[in-house]
């Protein structure tokens, strides 16, 4: 790679050397391919694309028609879904974007959205009020069980119950643990109310079959592209076709109700990952992942630490460093000076305040990539453990 543009092109180069020579746990990131790259950094760039296949605003679509029904296709393909009963769009332009076109294509202004608070591990766009969705809908917050530190399926109906809202969104940003898709679903049928999972984080350990799928019981999925998934930024809303037409409702949501024209390149990176994810090699990816973290979790409680759940069954672990003396920006300081990249992460019912948190948050998606195994994981724990005691 050879740029005119001098300036950007030492940057973009001191970020590969920073990303080359440190550790990574930051648990959404991970390392896409070349030909994911090249896929982003191709001239569908260049391409308006207003609309959906066959049905566009400009001319000259034809090509990037087939490139966004490929993506499709592959999407149903790896998530083993019948395009009779599932739709899915592959424009919105990321997580966040993707989540408010779901609450605006289904929900009124106003309408209860019952998601997990942030600090118990849930996104911003489940209701927080600092995001849009809890300025223009109403989040009914429900959390883990103080003694478990897990979801609380009894607790979770009654609030349910108490509530009535028009949409409960399960799946999570900071929750370590397997999800009862099918305990939330018999919840959502006992308050009629939509199911949404947002698997962002877990979605590469879905297709990797290591992780449980929630097709069978949700009503929309939506996912980023980017974290477990491998691929690149951007994201994939799945709707359940029936009747009701949410699939017309959340298309139209996307376009034109949020957005102008996708992004084709991204689209074509998402097709090139979908396909990657579709290999033998991803399915031992997805499942080293997990075992990855399970070892990290497992070490670093031997060493002392405590683990938010005693564990994780997913590429993610919770530390509750307060537990030891520190609070979560000196830990993730610390950590960063000796070349591990992590995030402060709170913890459920932390008492200190978000912007400086009891926990940080580890993950094991990036490091796997670059070829990490349990015998690694060991060392790792014992080097983040001499960093954080230093
Ligand atoms: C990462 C994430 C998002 C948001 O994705 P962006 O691409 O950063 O907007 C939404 N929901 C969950 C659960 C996430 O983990």
């Amino acid at each position: 790679m050879a740029m005119k543009d001098r300036e950007i092109e030492k940057l973009i180069k001191a970020e590969e050397v920073r990303q080359k020579k440190s550790i990574n746990l930051i648990a959404s990131e991970n390392y896409v391919s070349k030909d994911v790259l090249t896929a982003l950094g191709s001239v569908l760039t260049n391409k308006y694309a207003e609309g959906y296949p066959g049905r566009r605003y400009y001319k000259g679509n034809a090509i990037v028609d087939e490139v966004e029904n490929l993506c499709v296709e592959r999407a149903f393909k790896l998530f083993k879904l019948d395009p009779k009963d599932w739709h899915v769009n592959t424009q919105a332009l990321s997580g966040s974007p993707a989540n408010l076109s779901v609450y605006l294509g289904l929900l009124e202004k106003g309408d209860k959205v019952m998601g997990m608070s942030l600090d118990h591990g849930g996104h911003l766009t489940h209701g927080h009020k600092v995001s849009i969705t809890g300025k223009f809908w109403t989040q009914v917050p429900y959390g883990v069980s103080k003694v478990t530190e897990m979801l609380d399926y009894e607790e979770i109906r009654a609030i349910a119950k108490r509530e009535q809202p028009k949409m409960i969104i399960a799946g999570y940003t900071a929750y370590p643990r397997v999800v009862d898709w099918k305990k939330m679903r018999e919840i959502a049928d006992e308050v009629n109310a939509y199911l949404m999972v947002d698997m962002s984080h877990v979605a590469g350990l879905v297709a990797g079959l290591a992780y449980p799928a929630p097709f069978p019981y949700a009503d929309i999925v939506t996912t980023t592209t980017h974290k477990t998934l491998r691929g690149p930024r951007g994201a994939l809303i799945f709707t359940r076709k029936d009747s009701r037409e949410l699939d017309k409702k959340i298309d139209k949501a996307v376009f034109p109700g949020l957005q102008g024209g996708p992004h084709m390149n991204q689209t074509a990176a998402i097709a090139v990952a979908l396909k990657e994810a579709l290999s033998a090699d991803f399915k031992k990816y997805a499942k080293q992942t997990i075992k990855n973290a399970q070892v990290l979790a497992k070490e670093l409680m031997a060493l002392g630490w405590r683990v938010v759940s005693n564990g994780t069954d997913s590429h993610l672990i919770l530390v509750d460093v307060a537990s030891q003396g520190l609070d979560g920006k000196d830990a993730s300081d610390k950590l960063e000076n000796a070349g591990i990249i992590v995030n402060k992460n709170g913890i459920p019912f932390d008492t200190r305040p978000p912007v400086n948190p009891s926990g940080i948050r580890l993950g094991t998606a990036g490091e796997t990539t670059r070829g990490k195994e349990e015998k690694d994981m060991v060392l790792l724990a014992k080097k983040i453990d001499k960093a954080l005691r230093a």
